[in-house]
């Protein structure tokens, strides 16, 4: 029976509280039976002095006892705060059983579960699902920061753009699921061609972009190459062996530059490299100094 009553009591602020007042309002009366069933006499100043003394102590018992039953409910809300305020994880734990013991654990539940979820959503929402490439969303999340490292630290940013050539003949020719596995190997030999920090996205239909921090236009030209070299040598059945190949432009930003300046920098020399033949690369700096 004392053990249900104890587990009762522990789950319950209420009783707590409660059992805490009782206790502690009446002090100065367990004091005083306690005082004369130990055989004292019933002198006034000697007992009112032991009223005193016991008020005042049920008075401060009754404060610490509060304040430490109510000292969780002041974490739960300053981590709260604290998550509310920089995001990261809600460092709790429900270190009772009463009814803050169980919005602590909801809570914590809860945000871990939005958290995942919220990172879930944010993955699924800048993630191409056919080829795993970042999409054009995440591209433009990304390369801000990056655009702001290269001013900051005045060093160079190039952009490569690419499109497949002549993809819709892939398509009519064999199919469109054919077509989705040219994407994806594309993809694969990008990734395989490029460094840790490297940023490659597919931002359209056959259209990639790759954003190469700390890299030059010549380097820039360079990698370029081996990807142009590296899809005309794709061998994919049932397509006829270089039939995938793709036209590039490339871009090296300027301090300051915007995204959508970078893009469309590099689209106007993947224009040109389209126009004049496919399946080569294009520099939007030679364009501009050949004008
Ligand atoms: P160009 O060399 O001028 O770029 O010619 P193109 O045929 O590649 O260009 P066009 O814009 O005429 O055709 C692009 C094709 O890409 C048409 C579209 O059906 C195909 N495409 C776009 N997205 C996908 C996709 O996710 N999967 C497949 N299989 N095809 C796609
Ligand atoms: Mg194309
Ligand atoms: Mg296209």
């Amino acid at each position: 029976m004392p053990t249900r009553i104890l587990r009762i009591l522990r789950r319950s602020l209420t009783l707590k509280i409660f059992t805490l007042c009782f206790v502690c309002v009446h002090m100065p009366l367990i004091a005083v039976i306690a005082y004369l069933g130990s055989g004292f006499g019933a002198e006034p100043m000697p007992l009112l002095f032991l009223l005193l003394i016991a008020t005042v102590a049920g008075t401060g018992l009754c404060f610490l006892g509060l304040w430490w039953l109510i000292r969780p409910l002041k974490e739960l809300a300053s981590a709260v705060e604290t998550y509310q305020a920089n995001g990261g994880s809600l460092n709790l734990a429900a270190r009772s059983e009463d009814e803050i013991g169980t919005v602590t654990a909801a809570v914590s539940t809860m945000v871990t579960r939005m958290d995942g979820a919220v990172r879930r959503l944010h993955h699924q929402a800048t993630t191409d699902a056919l080829t795993g490439l970042g999409n054009r969303r995440w591209l433009s999340e990304r390369v801000d920061d990056e655009l702001a490292r290269a001013s900051r630290q005045a060093e160079p940013l190039s952009v490569v753009l690419f499109d497949l050539d002549l993809f819709k003949a892939i398509n009519d020719s064999h199919g469109h699921h054919v077509g989705d596995q040219v994407l994806v190997a594309v993809a694969q030999l990008v990734r395989t061609h490029l460094r840790r920090y490297d940023l490659a996205a597919r931002i359209g239909g056959e259209e990639f972009c790759v954003v190469l921090p700390r890299t030059r236009r010549a380097d820039a030209l360079m990698i370029a190459e081996r990807l142009r070299k590296a899809f005309a040598a794709l061998e994919m059945l049932p397509l006829p062996p270089g039939s995938v190949t793709a036209s590039f432009g490339i871009y090296e930003a300027a301090p300051g530059d915007a995204l959508q300046h970078i893009l469309s920098m590099a689209d106007k020399a993947l224009y040109d490299a389209k126009r004049t033949g496919r399946n080569r690369i294009a520099d939007a700096a030679q364009l501009a100094s050949d004008r």
